[in-house]
């Protein structure tokens, strides 16, 4: 479906960018999948009243959700900023070993199942509606609700679970067709003292360090913290606290609580407020800037990498995330270029990589192949990365991480 109306305040979007069709990057293939592969068009858009940065083409969140590729577990990275949570709520908002919490597209488990071992099976609960996942979280015994939530969803919860201390939402709002939905729906099921925690990637990283590959069919909606806020006082909530965390190419963390709840705003909200105002987010030229950026950066890297090919030398790329088939799809780079890409996900390893069909493998062929170049496709986490693969960083092996510009990582 094609939208017209900006998906925060319902006001009309203005194109800024569109780009050629693609596959949906978060859909790999069976080989017998690849012939009948579909694309899809798609255009970066910024509402002319609230500046929101969305995309124009909404897909059918059960063809991209009902199956999901993506584990919250396979990354190390991504437990310790769950276990950095939870230190921050039992810290600052008095999590306690009765507290009950809600998990918002709560994956295969791995929060809860954090928290589980805290406040007890009986006080979490999830919803996320990925069948292939829910299979892992019920081995865990997380109890979770396949399906979406929303404001309707939530009348079903508080009937039977009452209301919680705490909900969780990790990137899941960018996602989200209806946030208002969400942000009502929290709002229903959250205690008088409650406090609501999103984690979503920062528009001013985006825009900063040109992370173009943020841009596809599964992220609908680019955060800054104004547009948090927006959604807040929408839904009569209170931004209440924010962090800056290392996820995802650089993420907020925001707390929200009711409107009448007695904590003061931190200093932290408003001074990210205005580092967004100077930095231009809110300027419809700075997303004619944006677009600039990336035509030079596609070009960049694909010349980059063209060049490295043209010393007969191999290239396999590291991580298959959908960002990253954002990626190889904007610049054109498939087999070509990439011999195929290593991925740890046992759901994504046999299958091909949307548009560019490279084969995914287990990582533990990188020392085998030996490839001269990985092109680090997860470049957020390259620090996980280059501990994992020392030994084909010491045996000359080398890591090419793509933003800022194309270079070789350093240890
Ligand atoms: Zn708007």
């Amino acid at each position: 479906m094609i939208t017209k109306k900006c998906r925060i305040c319902e006001k009309r979007l203005l194109n800024v960018i569109k780009f050629n069709k693609v596959a949906l990057s978060g859909s790999f293939l069976k080989k017998n999948q690849i012939r009948k592969e579909k694309k899809y068009s798609l255009s970066l858009l910024v509402c002319k009243s609230c500046k929101h940065v969305q995309i124009n083409n909404i897909i059918n969140p059960n063809i991209l959700f009902s199956h999901y590729d993506w584990e919250t577990g396979v990354s190390k990275s991504n437990i310790s900023l769950i276990r950095s949570l939870l230190f921050k709520l039992r810290k600052n908002f008095r999590f306690k070993k009765n507290s009950k919490i809600f998990e918002v597209a709560s994956n295969d488990g791995t929060l809860l199942n954090e928290f589980k071992n805290y406040c007890g099976k009986s006080n979490i609960l999830g919803i996320d509606p990925a069948k292939n996942l829910k299979k892992i979280s019920d081995k865990k015994n997380i109890p979770t609700i396949l399906g979406y939530f929303s404001y309707n969803k939530s009348k079903e919860i508080y009937k039977k679970y009452k209301k919680f201390d705490f909900c969780v939402a990790r990137n899941v709002i960018a996602h989200a067709k209806d946030p208002n939905s969400i942000f009502k729906g929290v709002k229903n099921i959250l205690k008088e003292k409650g406090i609501f925690v999103i984690e979503v990637p920062h528009l001013y990283n985006i825009f900063k360090d040109n992370q173009y590959d943020n841009i596809f069919h599964e992220h609908l909606g680019f955060h800054s913290l104004k547009s948090i806020k927006d959604l807040c006082n929408i839904n009569l909530l209170k931004l209440i606290d924010v962090e800056l965390i290392d996820s995802q190419g650089g993420s907020i963390r925001c707390y929200i609580s009711h409107q009448n709840f007695k904590k003061k705003i931190n200093n932290r909200v408003k001074n990210i407020l205005k580092k967004e105002i100077e930095i231009g987010l809110f300027k419809l030229t700075t997303w004619k800037i944006f677009s600039n950026k990336i035509s030079h950066h596609r070009k960049k890297l694909r010349n980059y990498l063209l060049k490295i090919k043209n010393n007969k030398k191999i290239i396999s790329a590291y991580g298959a995330s959908g960002k990253g088939q954002a990626l190889l799809q904007f610049c054109g780079i498939d087999s070509k270029i990439i011999s195929h890409v290593y991925d740890k996900s046992i759901f994504k390893q046999g299958k091909y990589t949307p548009g560019t069909h490279l084969k995914i493998v287990n990582p533990k062929f990188i020392n085998k192949h030996m490839p001269d170049y990985l092109l680090l496709l997860s470049w957020n986490i390259v620090r996980e990365i280059a501990r994992q693969e020392k030994k084909y960083l010491s045996g000359n092996g080398k890591i090419i991480i793509p933003f800022p510009k194309p270079k070789i990582f350093i240890r």
